[in-house]
């Protein structure tokens, strides 16, 4: 019984190491984006790396992709939320400009 419990200890602890591992290199890929996906009407108008910088110009919206970050730098439409939403560069957070049916999104 006693040696039962001190590997129960033990698998605990490393149960609990392993978890706080995979969770910090999961938090660290989550993080980090890697690719700049745009869509508009739900179709991939643009797919890059973030890595890279450059301008990507559509019919209603310009976007920004600079020092691994990616910004609306203009848009026609009313509202403006997109081109306030400001910079994003973490993977999974997206820009929406719900007017153009655009939506950037980093992976
Ligand atoms: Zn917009």
């Amino acid at each position: 019984m006693k040696k039962l419990k001190r590997f129960d200890i033990i698998l605990i602890g490393f149960l609990l190491f392993a978890s706080l591992v995979l969770f910090t290199v999961f938090g660290t890929i989550k993080r980090k984006g890697k690719r700049v996906v745009i869509k508009q009407n739900d179709t991939v108008v643009y797919s890059g790396e973030l890595s890279k910088d450059g301008e990507v110009s559509l019919k209603h919206n310009t976007v920004k992709i600079e020092n691994g970050e990616v910004f609306m730098k203009s848009a026609d439409c009313k509202n403006q939320i997109c081109v306030k939403t400001g910079k994003i560069s973490k993977s999974g957070e997206t820009i929406i400009c719900l007017p153009n049916k655009v939506i950037v999104e980093i992976e």
